[in-house]
């Protein structure tokens, strides 16, 4: 891994605007998921550690917060700009410790740099309200005041964007923010940190504690210094965090599992729905929460459609991320791998038939598959599979299709093929989740509110909303 800018592999925690190793001196390997090859060491901090982390977010806070909203948009704006200069090399250390290909990496370094540019605009748009007084000698007014201090954990899935996602926000509105990053990805987010100083971010506004998940988990909740949690992972972590904050009542934005439906209409255009559903299944080797999980196609183009999209999955070119062509990369680990094929091996066992893929290659990597007869007995339809593998279940007509879609606990994404405006709407209205996609299989952008509803977790990220999870409302009432 050969860096234009070396000074972005940081294998040092970063708190309190310093570089600094875990007080035991323990360090952890991070390897490449495409060869096992190990690319640096970085830190494993603790309770302690983490607990100055804390102190120094609470230090910085109230100058922080007292600058102009102008004055912080104008350093997360420098922040911005710093990640676009190093677009390639961000992407290249993201390919290395994530597996996805290049490509890829360099879209969620642009995605990733999106919502620090959006929220420094959103900074200065930061409206309270007037409100007509109740009496005749009151005037009531409603200020609107940062949270405080507030902590992230994020996730392997895409180590720049679901940082960005939490900082850029919590930063803007005039909070300070400890991130603990994914096991799996510390070197992404040691490279923000970096950039984040060179940018002119004070020392403790942002500090990145990587190491022991429960040690730092549990400090963070259970500090009553930190008013807010963000979390993205997984439902099982996010419920368990959740009550772990409850102590000191956090408040709480939560980014969990989903469960996607793709559902395509017997009027869609056919050939739209097969790119959309590469776009929504396969991406990142089909490791994000809203990619689509289960495919349901209408009887009447069930058959052609599974031809056509296992035409072109068959053509995806498999391999380590940073190979020309390559748009299917490595599984995370051997773990994920298991759990995909697990799922692939029940669905046979019950009745699938296998159109394509499915072939495991030597290391984290498998070929994308489509199942084709697959039931709502089989895991895949139940589970959420984080990997290549695309499901079709048939169905016969809308209102059954619906009642399908929304059989889960989740409620994150769902998409959907249809041309009937009529139906668009009636289908759109019906389906529980916290975002549809109407003839697309790509939805995320840092101008639209990003979250779930149900097991899907709580708040929205991104968009004018994202900002309010970062801020606290204040009442005046004056008598005069
Ligand atoms: P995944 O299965 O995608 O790794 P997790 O929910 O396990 O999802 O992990 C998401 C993030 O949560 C990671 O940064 C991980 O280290 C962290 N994490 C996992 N368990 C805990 C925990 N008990 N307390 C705090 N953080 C945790």
């Amino acid at each position: 891994m050969e860096l234009q800018y070396p000074q972005l592999l940081r294998q040092q925690a970063y708190i309190n605007g310093r570089w600094c190793d875990a007080d035991n001196g323990q360090c952890q390997v991070v390897t490449n998921p495409a060869n096992g090859e190990a690319l640096a060491q970085v830190a494993v901090l603790g309770a302690a550690e983490t607990q100055r982390a804390i102190d120094a977010a609470q230090a910085a806070l109230p100058k922080w917060q007292a600058l102009t909203a102008k004055a912080r948009a104008s350093i997360l704006r420098r922040w911005f700009e710093l990640i676009i200069q190093h677009t390639d090399d961000l992407a290249l250390l993201m390919t290395s410790e994530q597996g996805k290909p290049l490509a890829e990496a360099r879209g969620e370094v642009a995605y990733a740099a999106s919502f620090i540019e959006w929220f420094a605009e959103e900074a200065k748009r930061i409206y309270g309200d007037t409100i007509p007084g109740h009496l005749a000698d009151k005037r009531l007014l409603v200020l609107k005041q940062a949270v405080g201090v507030t902590a992230a954990i994020t996730p392997w899935n895409f180590p720049a964007a679901m940082i960005t996602r939490k900082a850029a926000p919590a930063l803007a509105a005039g909070c300070t923010m400890i991130l603990k990053p994914a096991p799996q990805t510390p070197l992404t987010a040691l490279a923000l940190a970096q950039l984040a100083e060179e940018a002119g971010i004070p020392a403790g506004v942002f500090s990145v504690v990587p190491g022991d998940a429960i040690a730092i988990g549990q400090v963070l909740c259970d500090s009553p210094i930190v008013r807010k949690l963000s979390f993205t992972g997984s439902t099982a972590v996010g419920k368990q965090l959740m009550a772990q904050c409850a102590p000191t009542l956090k408040k709480l934005s939560l980014e969990l599992g989903g469960n996607a439906p793709f559902i395509v209409f017997d009027d869609a255009d056919l050939d739209a729905a097969v790119d959309g559903a590469i776009i929504a299944k396969y991406r990142n080797a089909g490791q994000t929460c809203v990619c689509a999980n289960r495919l349901y196609v209408h009887d009447k183009v069930y058959q052609a459609f599974a031809e056509k999209l296992a035409a072109k999955v068959t053509a995806l070119k498999v391999g380590a991320g940073i190979n020309d062509g390559v748009v299917i990369g490595p599984l995370i680990d051997g773990k994920a791998l298991e759990k995909v094929q697990s799922h692939l091996h029940d669905a046979l066992d019950k009745g699938a038939k296998l159109l394509c893929g499915g072939q495991l290659l030597a290391g984290n990597f498998m070929t994308p598959a489509v199942l084709t007869e697959v039931t709502s007995q089989m895991k895949v339809a139940r589970e959420e599979t984080f990997g290549p593998i695309a499901p079709l279940f048939r169905f016969h007509d809308e209102a059954e299709v619906i009642a399908m879609a929304n059989d889960t606990e989740f409620g994150l994404a769902a998409y959907f093929y249809a041309n009937n405006l009529s139906r668009v709407w009636r289908v759109a209205e019906a389906l529980e989740y916290g975002m549809v996609g109407i003839n697309t299989g790509l939805i995320s952008n840092e101008v639209a509110p990003f979250g779930g509803i149900k097991a899907s977790g709580l708040g929205r990220e991104g968009s004018k909303y994202g900002i309010e999870e970062y801020l606290e409302l204040k009442y005046l009432c004056i008598s005069v």
